[in-house]
């Protein structure tokens, strides 16, 4: 009997993941033997995990919160966007060495084009929140030569920092910072908002921005995928603004996932009809 090829999510704390639905609908449509499980683990089991992981008895994982930077420490390898990026979301065992990638970012453009059918090509792009996701998609917006990036955060060092990082990294990009309370000038000539950072999350969450600033013009993203529309995408819809939500990035990142560990094209729509299936589920 043929055994069953290991992957998963490495975080903590993992609540309702949608990654086991997504990853198990793949792998039994493609008829390969394989399971997508969830790894728990605290800070102080991450040695063990990473050397089990060497060992070949799990093929690869996803990481999440808290560990897509903490990672890189026990990887052999990374790819060019994981380098660029800092940080990994993705890891294939391979011969004992272990690869690290990030998919983040371009599960991001590819739903901005395939679920939006936006090309961030020339736009302006207002961020808000210059976290780990922030810039994931901030550094892939900059190689698809946005025109104009302009990021904003609750500590603007951190948003300074990521500025400096792009700058130095990637030719040609005009990206800049901006004050909350200047925001609005800046979001008045933008073409795109996104929300990177997690208000919006929590029921009783405020709003991440003044919904006074927003216009029909912007397409309103927010990362977030659960709630799937939050307040923030609910004021952009009232007033006629185009939205796109964080399910398309997330299911886009695992599809990525997907095929650097099966070399297997991915069988997206599956994947998106099992994601649906398992947020109706998670919503009841
Ligand atoms: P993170 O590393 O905590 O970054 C969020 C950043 O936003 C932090 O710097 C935070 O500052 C800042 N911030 C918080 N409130 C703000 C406000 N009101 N205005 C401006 N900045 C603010 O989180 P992350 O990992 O980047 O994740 C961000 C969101 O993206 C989460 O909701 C996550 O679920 C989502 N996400 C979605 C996907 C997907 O596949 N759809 C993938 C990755 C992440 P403090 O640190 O001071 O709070």
């Amino acid at each position: 009997m043929v055994s069953k090829k290991i992957f998963g999510l490495l975080g903590y704390p993992i609540k309702h993941s949608f990654s086991p639905a997504i990853h198990n609908a793949a792998f039994k449509a493609l008829g390969i033997k394989a399971e997508y499980r969830l790894f728990e683990k605290k800070p102080k089991e991450l040695t063990d995990f990473f050397k089990k992981l060497r060992s070949g008895s799990i093929r690869g994982v996803n990481v999440t919160i808290p560990y897509k930077e903490e990672a890189l420490r026990y990887l052999d390898e990374l790819s060019q966007e994981a380098e660029l990026i800092g940080a990994v979301n993705t890891i294939l065992g391979k011969s004992e060495s272990l690869i690290g990638y990030n998919t983040d970012g371009l599960g991001f453009i590819l739903s901005l084009r395939k679920e939006a059918g936006i090309d961030p090509q020339d736009k302006k792009i207002v961020i808000i929140g210059a976290g780990g996701a922030s810039r994931a998609i901030s550094v892939h917006l900059a190689r698809e030569k946005a025109a104009n990036i302009i990021l904003s955060d609750i500590i603007p060092d951190k948003a300074e920092k990521l500025v400096s990082h792009i700058r130095k990294n990637i030719s040609r990009v005009k990206v800049s910072t901006v004050k909350k309370e200047e925001l609005n000038s800046g979001v008045r000539t933008a073409d795109i908002l996104i929300n990177a950072t997690p208000v919006g999350m929590k029921p009783d969450d405020p709003l991440p921005i003044d919904p006074r600033i927003l216009h029909p013009r912007l397409l309103v993203c927010d990362l977030i995928y659960n709630p799937p529309k939050t307040k923030l995408l609910t004021e952009a819809e009232k007033i006629g603004a185009k939205t796109l939500n964080g399910l398309g990035m997330l299911l886009h990142q695992g599809a990525l996932a997907f095929t650097i560990w099966t070399g297997r094209e991915a069988p997206i729509e599956i994947m998106a009809r099992a994601l649906e299936k398992e947020l109706k589920t998670q919503a009841n």
